[in-house]
């Protein structure tokens, strides 16, 4: 077996010891006779699963009785318009703009309603996180929306912003399970399962149970949170497959001590990448060191030629997809739940060699 370092941004890593487990449980699950791909999503076989997953994923991420947890489809950007056309109701709603995502959330919510941007680090690149205090938040606004780590410029809100006694929505796509996180202070969190969570096609709201049933008339039956809730997640055929996978996920947090020991690992990761980074004579981290992103580390050496002959000699030596996103450049190392301190490393001892090498 020839399995890389994978810094990949998602779909990302997933631990080992699930994969192995999917398949060991790929062609007959249990002694249901056949796969979980191929099961009906209303046979007690796969009403197990889902229920079974939901149960750990409560318990992970300590997720009060008041809360419905929702497994959805259609990515983080089918909730960027899910989310105003569930919670406008007076039409207006504020906007922290930090990064691309959130970028993208705000120009959906515009659509639908007076979205207002009430803070951005556009400016610099986004390459910090803006400070919220109540008092920038609009006294009639329904919620404000926040992206909690920004996947593409490594960065990651330093504590909950305080929005007051606002309902404060939240993308946590790239760093949901990465730590512990106090549900209570927030009305939504959504985050597509592909980045720390599961595969591809699985998104995850757990959404207030109050903040349900005042969408818009005209909202696409699809979209609306309380048909969701009402319906356990089956209002249609769920991302079964997907969500099997984030079951085991869970399961494999839980037994590898739960989100206080999942930060301290990240922790530990971030750490020896970011010291290395402080310290390097050439590579320089991106992201303000107040709000930097344990899970997504931006660096650059400054020359877009040297970023380019490093991502093409690290992947020759086993640490793949380590080129920064598109609208960026430069190098992006996603170090998820799944990425082993061992993978991080082996890629700050193969920097040091790059450095010697390209001075
Ligand atoms: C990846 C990502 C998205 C987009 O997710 P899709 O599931 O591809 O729609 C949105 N927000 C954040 C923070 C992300 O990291």
């Amino acid at each position: 077996m020839s399995r890389v370092y994978n810094f990949s941004a998602g779909p990302s890593m997933l631990p080992l010891e699930v994969l192995e487990t999917a398949q060991k449980e790929l062609i007959e699950f249990g002694t249901s006779g056949m796969s979980v791909m191929e099961m009906s999503h209303r046979s007690p076989v796969y009403d197990a699963i889902i229920k079974e997953t939901e149960a750990n994923f409560r318990k992970l991420m300590n997720i009060p009785d008041n809360y419905k947890v929702l497994f959805l489809q259609g990515g983080a950007s089918t909730q960027f318009a899910a989310v105003p056309l569930n919670l406008m109701k007076t039409g207006k709603a504020d906007y922290v703009v930090s990064g691309q995502f959130s970028g993208k959330a705000f120009k959906e919510a515009k659509k639908y309603g007076d979205a207002k941007c009430i803070a951005t680090s556009e400016d610099k690149t986004f390459s910090y996180i803006p400070e919220i205090t109540p008092d920038m938040v609009r006294e009639d606004a329904d919620y404000v929306h926040v992206c909690y780590n920004n996947t593409i410029f490594g960065t990651k809100f330093p504590e909950v912003p305080n929005v007051g006694d606002k309902v404060l929505v939240a993308d946590m796509s790239s760093c949901i399970t990465s730590e512990p996180v106090d549900v209570t202070k927030f009305g939504v969190i959504y985050a597509g399962a592909q980045k720390n969570m599961a595969p591809a096609g699985l998104t995850v709201v757990i959404i207030r149970e109050d903040l349900m049933g005042n969408a818009r008339e005209d909202i696409p039956t699809m979209l609306d949170y309380k048909t969701m809730a009402d319906n356990d997640s089956m209002y249609n055929t769920p991302p079964c497959y997907a969500i099997y996978i984030a079951g085991l996920v869970y399961k494999w947090a839980l037994e590898n001590g739960g989100l206080e020991k999942m930060k301290e690992r990240n922790e530990k990761k971030a750490n020896i990448l970011y010291d290395f980074l402080d310290n390097s004579t050439l590579f320089k981290a991106t992201a303000d060191k107040k709000c930097r992103s344990m899970m997504n580390v931006c660096f650059v050496t400054g020359d877009a030629d040297l970023d380019k002959k490093f991502c093409k000699e690290a992947a020759e030596a086993g640490f793949v997809n380590l080129k920064g996103h598109r609208s960026v450049g430069g190098m992006r190392a996603s170090i998820y739940n799944a990425m082993p301190y061992e993978g991080v490393e082996a890629l700050v001892e193969f920097m040091k060699e790059f450095e010697k090498n390209n001075k």
